[in-house]
């Protein structure tokens, strides 16, 4: 069968025939956004360490993708599974510019939507949804990555008012944020606070030298006793569930966006490997090609069906938080492990930033670390299997 038909990286299994109409053309109208405003600058981006964060804000906020699966206050309301397709077609342009969207929309939105006042809604929801205002989240800090119970920044009272001091560390759009969602201790509870990026006492700083995650700001915020009023607090917010409730939210966007850099590289190693010849032949028609080549496509097909099916139980109200630890370490790790074996069929062009390969890869490396390392996810899942909690 030397000319047989081929296949596009997601239509082995006729994963489309699994979805509505208006899901599919979220998809496309996603994709061909990134086509056109992401994909031809997302290397210069890179290479620069820099991207117009606030532009494309506005761009995929005249879209309904920022706080997409919210309702209300100019949310689009849409399903889990849209979102999800969005965050796809978001990440298989860069990592960097799904981050944008869900730290907008799945961290900060949603914390705003799901703990905040009526006031706090009306204030910054519409904003943010258009894009006219970028928030962050800021729960890690210095000393405590993946033990944020351990936090030191803390709020305590002034008279009526909150005095907030501490420092919060790898916050994504931090630099560019005009709000701050921003986790901190009131005695001996996890308190959240919205936080306007101009009160006097708080600054941002960029994070330079990033190795990944190049194509997206990140920074460090420092509080110096910043001073706001006794509304800033998200009243229903009630310890350290409610910030891991939202990275919950967060990780089935990543979820699907992994599904997006995995299909991006196939993509990419399969037009690269049948045109390019060794020994006399496209290296497309190597068997230990094509094996690399089938291992990919089935691991990038178990992923989608697995981000789909949590999707599904996330439209149906039944998603738990285990399950959604299943999707992230799965689908990260193995969109990382393709994007690597994809370089390698790359050759020396994979290590170029002419291909999005090792862009990809290195992204990955952030994604994997992010909203709950690999291994705090094999520790959610043991803890499940066996009742036994190995944190500490
Ligand atoms: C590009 C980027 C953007 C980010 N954006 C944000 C953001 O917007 N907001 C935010 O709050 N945070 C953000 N983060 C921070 C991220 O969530 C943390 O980096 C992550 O939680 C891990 O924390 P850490 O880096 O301190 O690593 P550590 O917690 O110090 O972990 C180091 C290693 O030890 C392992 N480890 C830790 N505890 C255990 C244990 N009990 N058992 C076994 N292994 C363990 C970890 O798995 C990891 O391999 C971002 C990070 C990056 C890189």
């Amino acid at each position: 069968m030397a000319n047989a038909p081929r296949t596009a990286p997601l239509d082995l299994i006729d994963v489309d025939s699994l979805h509505s109409d208006e899901e599919r053309q979220i998809r496309s109208v996603v994709r061909r956004v990134v086509d056109d405003r992401v994909r031809p600058h997302v290397a210069q981006w890179y290479e620069e360490g820099r991207v117009p964060a606030r532009e494309l804000a506005l761009e995929f906020g005249k879209l309904g993708l920022l706080g997409m699966h919210l309702t209300g206050y100019g949310c689009a309301g849409a399903s889990a599974v849209a979102y999800g397709l969005a965050c796809m077609e978001l990440e298989a342009g860069d990592s960097g510019v799904r981050s944008l969207v869900s730290v907008q929309g799945s961290l900060a939105m949603y914390a705003i939507w799901r703990f905040g006042s009526d006031e706090q809604k009306q204030r910054w929801l519409p904003r943010m949804a258009t894009g006219e205002a970028v928030g962050c989240f800021g729960l890690t800090e210095p000393d405590h990555g993946s033990d944020p119970a351990s936090m030191t920044t803390r709020a305590r009272r002034s008279g009526d008012d909150w005095l907030l001091s501490g420092t919060k560390m790898w916050i994504t759009n931090a630099p560019i944020a005009d709000v701050a969602v921003i986790w901190a201790r009131v005695d001996d509870r996890v308190a959240g606070f919205v936080v306007p990026m101009d009160t006097p006492g708080v600054t941002a700083r960029e994070i330079r030298h990033k190795l990944s995650l190049r194509a997206s700001s990140t920074g460090e915020i420092t509080l110096d006793d910043a001073r706001l009023p006794a509304s800033a607090r998200l009243p229903e917010a009630a310890g350290l569930k409610a910030p891991l409730s939202c990275l919950t939210e967060a990780r089935q966007g990543i979820t699907w966006g992994a599904l997006g850099v995995a299909r991006d590289c196939l993509h990419t190693a399969i037009e690269y490997a049948t045109s390019r010849e060794q020994f006399g032949r496209p290296i497309a028609a190597f068997q230990l090609t094509q094996a690399k080549l089938a291992d990919m496509a089935v691991e990038l097909h178990k992923g989608y069906l697995l981000a789909l099916h949590l999707s599904r139980l996330a439209d149906a109200g039944t998603l738990r938080p285990e399950q959604v630890s299943v999707g992230k370490l799965n689908n990260v790790r193995e969109a990382l492990a393709i994007a690597r074996q994809c370089r390698t069929i790359l050759g020396a062009n994979g290590i170029s930033g002419e291909y999005p390969v090792l862009r990809h890869a290195n992204n990955l490396e952030s994604v994997l670390t992010y909203e709950g390392t690999s291994e705090i996810h094999q520790l959610v899942i043991g803890q499940h299997l066996t009742g036994l909690a190995a944190f500490a």
